[in-house]
């Protein structure tokens, strides 16, 4: 395959060295080893977000990845993009570059070291074996058509760089202070792309101060497992299980990450939405019939006793608190109303929250570049020739797990393997 022009600097040039773009790199060269790919960040240290991922272990995928697993644009799109690079192909391709995994509870796969710096150092390493060239410290400013009309000039910190084609890997917004800041978006828009508004995802979540104080007590720093439904005014609601996690500013903990983002595009898409959270297992009709043969069996017992037994203390603490019934009051004292505000509050409680912890907190963002725009056999731009999208800047985000990093591979091989037929 020839190159694109003789007279250009590269003929593809990546714009962000995270996981989707060193794996975009890595994927056209080994494709089309005749191509020049340049691989540009701003960072000085690209790869941050895979340092810090996974509590520094990074959970690179998971042992099943469907397109259920994620949200945004059309799944048959997503679908077809995972299905072009399964966790088999992720798996292989990090063995080959001496990063073995293993799975660990509820499929996430880590890296048998447990350290995220090697699977960033198998990145760069098999970026340089590849034969492509990374330029640190080069963030981008624009990216233009060339007044030739065939191909780019991606105008950097430290220069212009002319190319054939230009592959967006700039992330979203989470976590800006590692160089996603946005700007990618920017880039995408100067073409015409429509970018899907974008909210944080994957976040903890903050809770009313004033509507809360009275309750909110000794629960920091407590977690337990809870079922957690979004409910809004126009959509079936959204169910999670998982750990849920007080923290001095509302509530965090996987299930809370995955039910945020939920949360928050109702709040976007201006509907109204409350997070409502089922401390037991079972429904309210259930707990109300265990507590009554219990309260039958046990008339004695203290409320806050009979709590303490579902619940963590601080937890029961809260609730009572929350339906200001004393602790002290037997079950038999219990009035009727005041048993079912419990137990409504103990299966359905609807906590006050009032946004998230923003992007500075968030593992992902959800919204970005809209997937129509795009080819998903080469993630090529349909709006715009010789112009692709790879990772997280899409419009698609995945639940806890490993799945926004397998999105990024898979976006990334789709990518960079159609550099050779193009
Ligand atoms: C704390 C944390 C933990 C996480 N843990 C996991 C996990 O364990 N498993 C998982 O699957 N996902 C995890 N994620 C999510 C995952 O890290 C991201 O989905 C993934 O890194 C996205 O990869 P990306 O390459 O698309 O974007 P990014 O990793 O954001 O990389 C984008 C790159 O582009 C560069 N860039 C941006 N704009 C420009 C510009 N104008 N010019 C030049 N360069 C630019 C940035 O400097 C950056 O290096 C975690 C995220 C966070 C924040």
């Amino acid at each position: 395959m020839p190159r694109v022009s003789t007279r250009l600097d590269a003929d593809v040039v990546i714009v962000g060295a995270g996981a989707a773009g060193l794996a975009a790199g890595i994927f056209a060269r080994r494709a089309a080893p005749h191509l020049r790919v340049i691989v540009v960040d701003g960072a000085h240290k690209p790869g941050a977000k895979i340092l810090v991922s996974g509590g520094s272990r990074c959970n690179v995928t998971n042992a099943v990845v469907t397109d259920r697993d994620y949200n945004g644009g059309r799944s048959t799109i997503v679908r077809r993009i995972l299905r072009a690079f399964p966790v088999e192909a992720t798996v292989a391709f990090f063995r080959d570059l001496g990063v073995t995994l293993h799975e660990e509870a509820h499929g996430k796969l880590f890296p048998d070291s447990h350290r995220a710096r090697d699977v960033l150092d198998a990145l760069l390493q098999g970026l340089a074996s590849a034969g492509a060239e990374l330029r640190p410290g080069h963030r981008v400013r624009t990216v233009t058509r060339r007044e030739s009309g065939t191909g780019f000039d991606v105008v950097t910190a430290r220069g212009p760089i002319s190319c054939g084609r230009v592959v967006l890997a700039t992330g979203g917004l989470s976590l800006p202070k590692t160089g996603s800041d946005g700007h990618g978006y920017a880039l995408a828009r100067a073409f015409g792309h429509t970018i899907v508004p974008t909210t944080p995802a994957l976040v903890p979540l903050c809770l009313d101060q004033d509507a809360s104080a009275a309750w909110r007590g000794n629960l920091s720093g407590v977690s337990h497992p809870v079922h957690l439904r979004v409910v809004s005014d126009a959509q079936r609601p959204t169910h999670v299980d998982g750990a849920m996690l007080w923290t001095h500013f509302g509530v965090s903990g996987p299930a809370v990450l995955d039910a945020s983002r939920h949360w928050l595009r109702h709040q976007i898409e201006g509907r109204t939405a409350s997070l409502r959270a089922n401390l037991l297992s079972d429904t309210f009709e259930t707990t109300e019939a265990t507590w009554l043969s219990h309260a039958l069996a046990h008339p004695r017992q203290q409320v806050g006793t009979t709590l303490a037994a579902l619940v963590p203390a601080a937890v029961a603490d809260a609730v009572l608190a929350c339906v200001h019934v004393s602790r002290d009051r037997t079950l038999a004292d219990l009035p009727r109303e005041d048993r079912r505000l419990l137990l409504h509050t103990l299966t359905d409680w609807p906590l006050p929250i009032t946004g998230s912890r923003g992007y500075s907190y968030a593992e992902v963002t959800a919204g970005g570049i809209d997937l129509r725009e795009i080819d998903p056999a080469t993630m090529a731009s349909r709006l715009a020739g010789g112009l692709h999208f790879v990772g997280e800047i899409l419009d698609v985000d995945g639940r806890l797990g490993g799945f926004n990093f397998q999105w990024a591979w898979s976006t990334a091989y789709v990518c960079g393997t159609s550099m050779a037929g193009e």
